[in-house]
């Protein structure tokens, strides 16, 4: 077991990331030719589900952990960076749409103090693309003139996501949409889900391991998905495409109510042990304002895993219609939604490979505009009745 396990179907990145662990682990025993392997900014990019988080986390154990190669994965100071509470490891997540300045410059200030473990003080930035442009402007500074011991982990769908001052000075950790058999494979092995499900879920869920996890674990979320993907044989009339795009969005919504109870539950829980609740689940005094302070982050967070989970959604609808382009188009591809091979086969035959662009530009233009905050039922329902016509 290593630090590594989790980054399934990332080789390359895993490799790159190994070097340049030992590299810094050199260059803290005084090997100056160490110096090239190592720098402190780093910038992890790809697709949702392919793990950047997981893979900086990965790296900010390996820089603090003392073991030969370094990302042992059982040590204490490994432990204590997988799960978030290591001393010199501040993991920042923007909990609302976007990261301010003052945030930011705050930030900054803790990432120059000396690491008390004597290694590296290494700040993680999930979701780097919400800062704002003050924000990133601070960021800048400190990248520019890094303490010698600060490390920089910032995370990004892409590298163009960042201001191009920032992008510039970090190195790049590119992460891929790791393949299905990859996926699968790590759902029997350290889940033990049936190789069948494990592998129709990895497919369905696009790589993201998450996701796919959940497929294949809960049957609530595969009926939810199957609604969904559903939507498309619902379109009969303009009554029937508005009713589906309100049963759409409440689809999401149901999915993203899950997700955030399952995270709000398991971190309340962590917080009371930590503040130190009894036995009998009181807790000591003074330790209500930590208590609230979570509850109001994870509110701001639900907003956040709403607009998630209707643009996965909206990706899984897209998969169905990329489906029967590729089969209009005679492309030999697996289909993403195997499961769905038969449907799939009518609606290819039902339409032209024009009329599927169009509705797939349709589902574009619905993402877009939720992007912009446009109500989600409007933006859904001009999108359902788009895909109605075709
Ligand atoms: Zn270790």
């Amino acid at each position: 077991m290593s630090v590594w396990d989790d980054l399934v179907g990332q080789e390359a990145a895993v490799e790159q990331l190994r070097s340049a662990a030992r590299a810094g682990a050199a260059l803290l025993a005084g090997d100056r030719r160490a110096a090239a392997g190592m720098t402190h900014a780093w910038l992890f990019t790809g697709p949702p589900g392919a793990g950047r988080s997981a893979a900086a986390r990965a790296f900010a154990a390996a820089l603090q952990c003392r073991e030969d190669p370094p990302g042992c994965g059982h040590c204490a100071s490994c432990h204590q960076v997988l799960q978030g509470t290591h001393a010199d490891v501040e993991v920042v997540r923007p909990a609302g749409l976007s990261y301010g300045v003052k945030e930011t410059r705050e930030l900054v200030l803790r990432a120059a103090s000396s690491p008390s473990g004597g290694r590296w003080q290494i700040v993680l930035f999930e979701d780097a693309e919400r800062a704002t442009e003050a924000a990133a402007n601070a960021l800048l500074k400190a990248i520019e003139e890094p303490p010698p011991r600060t490390v920089w982990l910032l995370c990004a769908p892409s590298p163009d996501d960042l201001v191009v001052t920032i992008r510039s000075r970090c190195r790049l950790v590119t992460l891929r949409t790791p393949p299905a058999q990859a996926v699968a494979d790590a759902l029997v092995q350290r889940d033990g889900i049936e190789p069948d499900v494990a592998l129709e879920a990895a497919r369905a869920a696009q790589g993201d391991l998450e996701r796919a996890r959940r497929l294949a674990a809960d049957p609530e979320a595969r009926r939810r998905r199957g609604e969904v993907l559903s939507l498309p044989t619902r379109l009969t009339g303009v009554a029937p495409a508005v009713q589906a795009a309100a049963a759409l969005v409440a689809a999401a919504d149901a999915d993203a109510k899950a997700t955030a109870e399952e995270l709000n539950e398991a971190e309340v829980a962590q917080l009371r042990r930590a503040l130190g609740e009894s036995e009998k689940g009181r807790m000591p005094r003074g330790t209500a304002g930590a208590l609230k302070e979570l509850e109001e982050r994870q509110k701001s967070r639900a907003t956040r895993i709403k607009r998630d989970s209707l643009d996965r959604a909206l990706l899984d609808l897209a998969s169905y219609y990329r489906d029967v382009l590729m089969l209009q188009l005679g492309a030999p591809v697996e289909p993403v939604n195997g499961d769905k091979a038969a449907e799939l086969r009518a609606a290819a035959a039902e339409s032209a490979p024009e009329t599927t662009l169009r509705r797939l530009e349709a589902i574009m233009e619905c993402r877009r505009r939720l992007d912009a905050n446009v109500n989600p039922l409007l933006a859904v329902e001009a999108m359902t009745l788009s895909l109605r016509t075709g």
